[in-house]
């Protein structure tokens, strides 16, 4: 079994499609955010429909950051997440001075829980952060409603959940404001990278003002329209957060894929569900609806308490089969700034934590063969059958 060459967790899918509109980029005089970024950005817009603009920047946790600015997020305002996250949700709500109050998930799930959200707000609440976990949709109906019943706003962050729908429509047509990562793990990537997505014309022109210092006109349009050149305003403190070129020419041939990939990560996620359904674990949930999309970012299992093995015991022992896991995610009332700063305990999240406890992210991305695949199943039942 050493023989085998290491199967890595994640590798991103790239071609000579991407390789192409980059070079094409490079000889082309103009790198930083300017046609490649505004195309991307329309066939991004295209895709996700029902009207919203969209606007590309360097990172989903700069899009998670101007959208919380735009939507007028400031100091001692709370805004409610889930503790069941990357730290990336949690962090932009402190640049702004406001604090993020986390939240339990739902067991089955593992996304934010409408109940614990309503028990969460208090006078200060501004904003609802759902995180569409693994890229399984979060219930948008039950949290838009508590949204309008408390005149709060919800701010997606949407890293997992390219494609996701929920009850036929896509994210990122739900709520203010949404964010989707373009990072390298992702279900499309850009190296680095996020698109901005909403429906409102205001949010969208704030978001793209602060993306770029504040200034009322980017560079290529400063560049491309008859007033002077040189001339600009800024009309606040802004951010340096736009999308160059070089990045958005990937993301602009990714998007053109991403229904194939997505396509192989449905065939990918069906098999592993058939293949390791009488095992001692627990699969990942599906939507609720049948016709709905998963975007199946993440395979994550958790381990019953009876399969004989801890989770730490099974990633070791998969990788020494030659397969790479990972562990989705260390909950944020689990590290040191968000427990030591906001006295969060274990008790507080139940679900959250003991889901941390037994949960292994198994590979699953395009460039996986069906061979490879194989190789994990076979892994981990012979881990899990022993
Ligand atoms: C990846 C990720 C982010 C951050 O995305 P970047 O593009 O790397 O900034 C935010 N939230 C979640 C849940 C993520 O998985």
């Amino acid at each position: 079994m050493s023989q085998q060459k290491f199967l890595p967790f994640a590798l991103p899918d790239i071609g000579d499609e991407e390789i192409n509109e980059v070079v094409d980029t490079l000889r082309s005089g103009w790198v930083t955010t300017g046609p490649k970024a505004k195309q991307f950005e329309a066939d991004f817009a295209a895709f996700i429909g029902d009207g919203v603009e969209a606007i590309a920047v360097n990172s989903a946790t700069a899009g998670l950051h101007l959208a919380l600015e735009a939507i007028g997020i400031g100091p001692g305002d709370e805004v409610i997440v889930p503790s069941y996250t990357f730290t990336a949700t949690a962090e932009v709500v402190r640049y702004l001075g406001a604090h993020p109050v986390c939240v339990d998930v739902e067991a089955d799930t593992l996304n934010i829980s409408p109940a614990a959200i309503r028990a969460a707000i208090t006078p200060q609440t501004r904003a609802i952060m759902p995180v569409h976990f693994a890229g399984l949709a979060c219930k948008m109906d039950e949290i838009g409603a508590i949204a309008r019943e408390h005149g709060l706003k919800v701010v997606e962050d949407a890293a997992h959940a390219l494609p996701t729908t929920y009850q036929g429509k896509m994210i990122g047509t739900y709520s203010d404001i949404t964010v989707f990562s373009f990072y390298a793990n992702k279900t499309m990537t850009t190296g680095e990278g996020g698109m901005v997505v909403s429906k409102n014309p205001d949010l969208i022109a704030r978001c793209k003002v602060m993306r770029l210092h504040g200034i009322s006109r980017d560079a290529f349009d400063r560049y491309t329209s008859n007033t002077p050149a040189w001339f600009y305003e800024v009309i606040a403190p802004g951010y340096k957060y736009n999308m160059p070129d070089i990045a958005a020419a990937i993301g602009l041939q990714q998007l053109k894929k991403i229904r194939r990939f997505h396509q192989q990560r449905e065939v990918m996620a069906q098999r592993f569900d058939h293949e390791l359904a009488d095992l001692p674990l627990t699969l990942p949930a599906r939507p609720q609806l049948a016709s709905d999309t998963h975007a199946w970012h993440l395979y994550p299992v958790r381990l019953h308490a009876d399969a004989g093995i801890n989770r730490d015991d099974f990633i070791a022992q998969m990788a020494t089969r030659g397969i790479g896991c990972s562990v989705h995610f260390i909950p944020l009332h689990r590290q040191p700034i968000w427990r030591d700063s906001y006295q969060l305990r274990r008790e507080q999240f139940p679900i959250t934590d003991a889901a941390f406890e037994a949960e292994v992210s198994l590979p699953l991305y395009t460039r996986m063969s069906a061979d490879d695949q194989s190789r994990v199943i076979a892994a981990a039942r012979a881990i899990l059958t022993t």
